[in-house]
């Protein structure tokens, strides 16, 4: 069984001898010029999405000179801006899954890095907000992912990340394999903004790691906007790009 504890001493080390290490690629382990980078291999290997899609949720627009999409026209969604560093591929997969169960931490600074020219046009007042995990998965994990891209971006944007600023109140089943409306029904009332939480006027912007469905981040969104947040973005490391989605 996993320590749900990463040794302080252990990992003190580690970090002494990552840094004494020329830096290594994030994706494949080559020596690289610059730490938490990837090799240009690596980099063309990956869909970088960019800034580009939809005004609102991001996705890509084919053949279209509109900025916003059909489906976010017909039924706007609670998120009012959605990006994301890469499309979720192989390799994007492999380094969320590697942060967060092969506990290397370091590359929430590689995603951080990625992700940071996504920043919106924000005012000084924005905050920061990771998607919250319910608090026996941070227990069994030991940390939340999200919450260490969301403070690496905090340290590049000089952007606040509150603590506790929304919390994770039920725990939800994994939503793969369920129809939308199943997904909006298992993270109903999953989430609940903290105690004294300043949001009324602010702008949220959440991070998360894996975007799939929208369903999580949407219902965030929705809590944090009944508690007077007036606007609400979504900045990832990756998404799924479903074939389906570009038809339009
Ligand atoms: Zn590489
Ligand atoms: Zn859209």
């Amino acid at each position: 069984m996993a320590s749900s504890l990463i040794d302080p001493l252990r990992s003190l080390g580690r970090a002494v001898v990552d840094y004494a290490l020329p830096p290594r690629c994030a994706g494949c382990g080559e020596v690289i010029e610059e730490a938490g980078a990837f090799c240009p291999p690596c980099w063309n290997r990956m869909e970088w999405l960019g800034s580009e899609g939809c005004e609102r949720c991001g996705l890509p627009l084919l053949a279209t000179e509109a900025d916003t999409c059909g489906r976010c026209l017909a039924d706007p969604p609670h998120l009012h801006r959605i990006r994301a560093a890469v499309a979720y591929d192989e390799l994007p997969r492999a380094i969320a899954l590697n942060l967060k169960y092969g506990r290397k931490v370091g590359l929430a600074r590689t995603m951080a890095r990625y992700m940071a020219p996504l920043k919106g046009a924000w005012d000084d007042e924005a905050l920061l907000i990771p998607v919250p995990l319910h608090r026996w998965r941070i227990w069994s994990r030991g940390f939340n992912q999200s919450t260490l891209v969301a403070r690496e971006l905090g340290r590049i944007w000089r952007m606040p990340t509150p603590n506790n600023a929304l919390r994770r109140i039920k725990r939800t089943k994994p939503l793969k394999g369920m129809s939308h409306s199943q997904r909006r029904k298992a993270v109903a009332g999953a989430f609940q903004v903290g105690d004294g939480s300043e949001l009324a006027g602010k702008t949220v912007i959440l991070i998360d790691d894996v975007l799939t469905s929208g369903s999580t981040a949407e219902a965030c969104a929705k809590v944090l906007r009944k508690a007077g947040a007036v606007r609400v973005e979504l900045i990832c490391w990756a998404r799924v790009v479903r074939p389906s989605q570009l038809m339009r």
